[in-house]
């Protein structure tokens, strides 16, 4: 099969491959001179829509609706966007072999491809439960969440199994929209998840109550401390059970399995160096092989703001890494510097009503402010994380476009703390005195 060969190689079609190309275009292309390489059959889109808008009864986000940069309120680059670039888009392929030592990458078709300039934008892939052993796991209508084919499987499935059982296993981003929506969807929805409470690594017992709390007045079914161990099936395959550890069984028609994920690096192992389970990268993206960048999901980068070494699995990174990735290798082409990467961490998720957003580090002892009622007409509340006597961490549910900028903006600055008390008694007014 022929080579082809481009000066600059994106591996990887999601949310940083498309952010890149459009900073590639920024800084002015000749054609043919990039390639994005990807697995996916669709042009690079808003991966977190397939949690939420994809999903919903009625007026369900599809393609060509959000394809990036809409996500960020840029404009949407349409397949012909690439095109009309010079970029080309190499969909419905995927490597299988990457030599950084010669510079080329081997598509599973045997296909292969050189370049002068590689950014790696494998994103992540789902830890899925047949990975740990866990019997049944295999049984039909037990799905993953992760590209838009996964997705439609599951819609088909919300069709066909019309107003049955889903049961959701983990209580992370994923088990909480799934729950959501499925009960949007008129199912009976149960989530299942072994920890005290749900999104650990981010929400304190407090906050988590009130999300337990609100999607119990909504009907969902939360099964915490407990994990599931297997799976029932009948002739054809179809799940029809979910077995816990502590013995009960309950019944589905539909399984949802949002375990977490695993950054994609394996085809660069002992290539080049790692930590923290992603691509070791500098403050411009640039891994231990010179020429060879790493953005999005796969990244551990410089957290410049806590002097310290971090993978984040969030769009709002992916984004942004791979815009600065492109603006350095920019940058050195001119024999120009830019600035080293400074992210204030950003995460955020929307479900039911409700909606929140989270800037910073969240360590340190937690205030809480606001109305954390589930029960009330428009909850409204927020927590900050305090260490040092400095704040951190700032959650805010509910918050207005300004109130999210104003938590971002104070987790940014990290104001002095002296009166925990007077803190929560301030709540959001607080940064008005910065
Ligand atoms: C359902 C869902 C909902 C989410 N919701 C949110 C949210 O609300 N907020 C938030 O902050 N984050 C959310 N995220 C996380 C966010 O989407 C990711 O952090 C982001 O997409 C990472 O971007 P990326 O470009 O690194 O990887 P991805 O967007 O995952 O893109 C990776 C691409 O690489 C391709 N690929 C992988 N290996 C190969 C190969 N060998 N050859 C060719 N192509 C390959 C994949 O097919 C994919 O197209 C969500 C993720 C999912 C799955």
């Amino acid at each position: 099969m022929a080579e082809k060969h481009f000066k600059y190689v994106i591996i990887g079609g999601g949310v940083a491959a498309g952010y890149a190309a459009r900073e590639f275009a920024k800084h002015g292309l000749n054609p043919g001179e990039l390639a994005i390489i990807s697995k996916e059959a669709v042009a690079p889109y808003e991966r977190p829509a397939l949690s939420k808008g994809y999903l919903f009864p009625q007026g369900a986000a599809r393609l060509p609706g959000f394809h990036v940069c809409v996500g960020s309120g840029g404009e949407r680059l349409l397949p012909e966007w690439y095109s009309e670039n010079g970029i080309e888009l190499i969909l419905s392929t995927e490597i299988v072999k990457a030599d950084l030592a010669s510079k080329t990458l081997t598509s599973a078709a045997g296909a292969t491809f050189t370049y002068d300039i590689l950014i790696i934008a494998t994103g992540s892939t789902v830890i899925n439960l047949s990975d740990f052993g866990t019997p049944g796991a295999n049984a039909n209508n037990i799905f993953y969440l992760r590209e838009i084919d996964d997705a439609d499987k599951l819609v088909a499935a919300i069709e066909t199994k019309k107003n049955g059982k889903v049961v959701i296993v983990g209580g992370g981003y994923i088990g909480l929209e799934l729950s959501a929506v499925m009960k949007m969807n008129n199912f009976d929805v149960t989530m299942v998840y072994p920890e005290p409470w749900c999104m650990p690594r981010l929400f304190t017992s407090d906050i988590a109550a009130f999300y337990e709390g609100y999607y119990a007045n909504n009907g969902v079914k939360i099964d915490k401390g407990t994990l599931v161990v297997g799976f029932d099936s009948d002739a054809n395959g179809d799940v029809t059970s979910v077995k816990l550890k502590d013995g009960r069984v309950l019944e589905a028609d539909i399984v949802v399995v949002g375990v977490g994920g695993r950054p994609l690096t394996k085809l660069f192992k002992a290539q080049v160096e790692e930590e923290k389970g992603g691509i070791k990268t500098d403050g411009f993206f640039q891994t231990s092989v010179p020429g060879v960048y790493a953005v999005g999901d796969v990244a551990t980068f410089p957290m410049k703001l806590y002097n310290d070494i971090r993978r984040v699995e969030h769009v709002d990174h992916a984004r942004k890494s791979a815009e600065q990735a492109v603006k350095a290798i920019k940058a050195s082409e001119e024999g120009k510097v830019i600035d080293e990467y400074d992210y204030l961490p950003y995460f955020y998720s929307r479900s039911f009503d409700l909606s929140w957003q989270f800037y910073g580090d969240n360590v340190g002892e937690t205030v809480m402010f606001g109305d954390n009622d589930p029960a009330s007409a428009k909850p409204k509340f927020g927590s900050y994380w305090i260490k040092d006597g400095k704040l951190l961490g700032a959650f805010l549910e509910g918050g207005s476009p300004d109130e999210n900028k104003t938590i971002s903006k104070l987790a940014r600055l990290q104001p002095q703390v002296t009166d925990l008390e007077q803190l929560a008694k301030e709540g959001l007014s607080f940064a008005s005195k910065i």
